[in-house]
């Protein structure tokens, strides 16, 4: 049987259920993210779309394009309390993320690695065990194609 865990925004508004674990889950320490979530990191677990059901409420969407990229990331949002609960990003068609503090459960799955570490607090120090790029992570394999030399 497939593990559900749910979560929601501050207000309780909007609810949501997820199937089994995150494709991956990474902190981010990005300026952006900082600003976005008022916090000094990002918690984010990625999941297939279709893995994540909004079972309550409506939620409101903002779209930010990165200077550096171009790029759209979504963010959507209850539209009560203003809590981000999830965001879909140009650069993963087809998956959710969730912003991993609206789950009831904070501690059920382990983070995979750490992303834009030339950004982070310096009081924040890196646990052992974990992938830590001083930028972006890689782009994600796709078990589907084989991968290709690069040219
Ligand atoms: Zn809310
Ligand atoms: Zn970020």
């Amino acid at each position: 049987m497939v593990e559900t865990h749910s979560g929601g925004c501050a207000c309780g508004a909007v609810r949501y259920r997820v199937l089994g674990k995150p494709v991956f889950a990474t902190v981010c320490h990005c300026k952006f993210c900082q600003r976005r979530l008022a916090s000094a990191f990002a918690v984010i677990a990625t999941f297939d779309e279709q893995s994540v059901e909004i079972i309550q409420g409506e939620l409101s969407e903002c779209e930010h394009r990165s200077d550096k990229s171009g790029r759209w990331l979504r963010m959507r949002f209850c539209p009560n309390c203003g809590t981000t609960v999830l965001h879909t990003a140009e650069i993963r068609p087809g998956m959710r993320s969730i912003v991993a503090g609206t789950f009831d459960d904070t501690d059920w799955f382990a983070i995979d690695r750490h992303i834009w570490v030339q950004s982070k607090l310096p009081w924040v120090s890196m646990p052992p065990g974990v992938a830590v790029y001083p930028q972006g992570a890689p782009p994600s394999p796709q078990p589907d194609q084989p991968q290709e030399p690069a040219p």
